[in-house]
């Protein structure tokens, strides 16, 4: 049993408790996990005794006639740079490798509330700065596909540990495309909801006008599960929307009638189609965009003339914020703290000089530069800018359509060690960074496989705050196709 919703079906009828399930899980995460490498802190014991109250929790549900919460029961894994009470979050850095942090995120917290499972925090790139978990203090993850490939990043562990099965579900961050990046190179659905929808309350800070939590999982459908229980108005994010959230899960039954998707229009965007796309890649996703054709759906061919200006505008305007962000890792209050140094501005240095890796130096490098007095127009106010005019395209576009798609990267998993410089890596993130600098909700599903074997994701895109129009098309693709049906190999008997 591998995905939530299956899960879910068989628990309510009292074929599997979440103990056996979660014990199923726990063993092939300690498995697999000297392999893949997935998780920086596996939580076993944590994890059984929430499974052993889940399984109370059902009877007593059971007992009283009351409704099941949808993820009671459920292992789970969550990116390490979500803080969780009790379990040490470290974002993948050496500054916070022995944090603790004294409370819990609002959504981790909204999954415990509804009797979810935590098997351990995924492994990333440090503070979620990275496309392909190689860049993380403690070690890289490997692809489920290929153990000599990355994951992709900087979700990589979460997508890996949904691949690998070491996990039902998982959930991300996504700053600038590091949820639905490695869940197309992993093979599995990964979400970026509209900037807001989710609090980001306890996700420790990268650039915070970008940053978003979502979820990953093998459907369409549990996405949209772990989607309901993380999304809502949170008085403690001061960007978190005013708003009800609807049950995205229910709308999404058997596909049943041929031409699901009669009267919607889809979008190409024209510039994801051409040069710096693997013919690989493109290929695969011509035949997703013939299949819409056949689903019922029009296809339209769109221009987004600034869509290639977002790597840019996004290098700029992240490393900006990130360098604001990052300014609280001093040694104070909590985090490494270099003990030999002599003054206090001795100690502050020592301290990031030790406690930050390379890539997390460069962009606070940059983006101190880009702020300083006399760069800040020239470059950062030029940044947001050009962020605007991004957005207009999206606009446009949607006034002649519903969804829009995309190769989720421009290649599939690439091997370890391969990027060495950092130009080479930003560039993955092509398709996805421009809808965070535009706040839109993206998903990536699976839509077929390089010669290699490897995974390719298809980007779907919609206008904010249409998350349900997003997944009802995602869905209708998924259960048109086989493609999330096919697992990794290595673990084929
Ligand atoms: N790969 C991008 C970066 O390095 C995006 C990361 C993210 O979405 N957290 O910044």
């Amino acid at each position: 049993m591998r995905s939530i919703s299956q899960f879910r079906q068989a628990f309510l009828c009292g074929d599997v408790s979440s103990e056996e399930v979660t014990a199923a899980v726990l063993s092939r995460l300690s498995e697999r996990e000297p392999q893949v490498g997935s998780f920086i802190t596996a939580t076993p014991e944590l994890a059984h005794s929430q499974a052993m109250a889940a399984d109370e929790q059902l009877r007593v549900l059971k007992d009283s006639g009351q409704p099941v919460p949808p993820l009671l029961g459920v292992p789970l894994a969550l990116k390490d740079n979500l803080c969780t009470a009790g379990v040490r979050t470290t974002c993948g850095s050496r500054t916070l490798a022995q944090f603790v942090p004294p409370y819990e995120s609002t959504v981790t917290l909204a999954l415990r509330q509804q009797g979810a499972v935590v098997v351990g925090k995924t492994n990333l790139d440090e503070f979620a700065m990275g496309g392909s978990t190689e860049h993380s203090a403690f070690h890289p993850t490997r692809n489920p596909w290929n153990l000599a490939r990355v994951p992709g990043g900087s979700s990589g562990g979460s997508a890996a540990a949904v691949a690998a099965e070491q996990c039902l579900g998982a959930l991300g961050s996504d700053t600038g495309g590091s949820i639905r990046q490695p869940a197309s190179f992993c093979g599995v659905v990964g979400l970026k909801p509209t900037y807001g929808l989710v609090s980001r309350f306890g996700l420790v800070a990268f650039a915070s006008s970008l940053d978003q939590v979502g979820p990953l999982g093998h459907s369409v459908q549990d996405v949209a599960l772990l989607l309901t229980a993380i999304a809502g108005h949170d008085p403690k994010d001061a960007t978190s929307l005013r708003l009800a959230v609807p049950d995205y899960a229910q709308p999404l039954g058997a596909v049943e009638e041929s031409r699901p998707l009669a009267g919607k229009r889809i979008g190409v965007i024209r510039e994801t189609m051409g040069e710096g796309v693997a013919a690989s890649v493109r290929g695969v996703v011509e035949q997703a965009i013939a299949h819409f054709e056949t689903l019922g759906a029009a296809v339209v061919d769109i221009s987004c003339p600034r869509f290639a200006y977002g790597v840019p505008t996004y290098y700029i305007i992240a490393p900006s914020e990130a360098s604001a962000n990052l300014a609280r890792y001093d040694g104070v209050k909590y985090g490494l703290r270099q003990p030999d140094a002599k003054t206090l501005l001795e100690m502050y240095e020592s301290t990031r000089e030790e406690g930050f890796g390379a890539e997390v130096k460069r962009r606070i490098m940059v983006g101190t530069y880009v702020l300083s007095a006399g760069y800040y127009d020239a470059f950062y106010l030029k940044a947001q800018k050009v962020r605007t005019l991004i957005k207009e395209d999206f606009v446009k576009a949607f006034t002649q359509v519903d969804v829009l798609v995309t190769p989720t990267a421009p290649t599939t998993a690439f091997p370890l060690g391969s990027k060495s410089d950092p130009l080479s890596m930003y560039l993955l993130d092509l398709m996805t960074i421009p809808v965070n600098l535009a706040g839109l909700p993206a998903i990536s599903v699976p839509c077929g496989y390089d010669p290699d074997g490897l995974p390719i994701g298809l980007q779907l895109i919609a206008p904010s705050l249409g998350e349900a129009r997003l997944l009802h098309v995602a869905h209708a693709y998924e259960q048109t196709t086989t493609w999330h049906q096919r697992r990794s190999p290595l673990w084929q008997s």
